[in-house]
C-alpha cells in the first residue's frame, strides 16, 4: 500500500466536480487501499479521492457505525448519493487534511441515508447519524468542488487562505 500526498488549500484540483466510476477493478480496490492508507497516516477520519489528485467519486471513512459503538468500522463508498435526508440538523468542528490547522463548525443534517457501491461492485444503502452522517455529508462535498472553508463568510475564509498558503505553499 502507497501513502499518497494529499492536495492542501489553495487548489483549484480540489473545486473540480468528480466524476462516477463506471467500472469497478482491481486497480480501484487497489486505490481504496492506498485512500485508506493515506487517511491512518494523517489521523484523517476521512478522506476524498479529489483530495489524491483524482477526480472520481470516491470516498473513504474510519469512524464508529453507531454513536454509541466502540470501535471503528472503515467505509469504501463508490458513487456515494444521499437519497434521504433527515429533518434535525447538528454541528461539528470539522478538521480537513487540505485544510490542515483549521476545525470549521458546519450545519449539517443529523441523519441521512446513502446509497453507494462497494469495492466489489455491489449497491449497498447506510443509515447513517450524528458523527458518521456528518462526515459523509463533508467527503461528499470533496467530491462536488466543496470544502469546509466555502462555508465561512468571506473574510473569514480569506484570512484562512492566506494563513494555509504562506504555511503550506
Ligand atoms: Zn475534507
Amino acid at each position: 500500500m502507497t501513502v499518497l500526498d494529499v492536495l492542501i488549500e489553495p487548489d483549484n484540483r480540489l473545486h473540480k466536480i468528480s466524476k462516477p466510476v463506471e467500472k469497478i477493478t482491481d486497480e480501484i480496490r487497489s486505490f481504496l487501499d492506498d485512500m485508506v492508507e493515506t487517511m491512518r497516516e494523517h489521523d484523517g477520519a476521512g478522506l476524498a479521492a479529489p483530495q489524491v489528485n483524482r477526480q472520481q467519486r470516491i470516498i473513504v471513512m474510519e469512524l464508529p457505525l453507531t454513536p454509541d459503538a466502540q470501535e471503528n468500522t472503515v467505509f469504501k463508498m463508490i458513487n456515494p448519493e444521499i437519497i434521504k435526508r433527515g429533518d434535525l440538523h447538528c454541528s461539528f468542528k470539522e478538521g480537513c487534511l487540505s485544510v490542515p490547522g483549521e476545525r470549521i463548525e458546519v450545519d449539517r443534517i443529523a441523519d441521512i441515508t446513502v446509497k453507494y457501491l462497494d469495492e466489489f461492485g455491489l449497491e449497498k444503502t447506510l443509515e447513517a447519524s450524528e458523527i458518521l452522517a456528518v462526515c459523509i455529508q463533508h467527503e461528499i462535498d470533496h467530491l462536488d468542488g466543496k470544502l469546509v472553508l466555502d462555508y465561512l463568510s468571506p473574510f473569514k475564509r480569506k484570512v484562512a487562505l492566506t494563513k494555509l498558503k504562506k504555511h503550506y505553499h
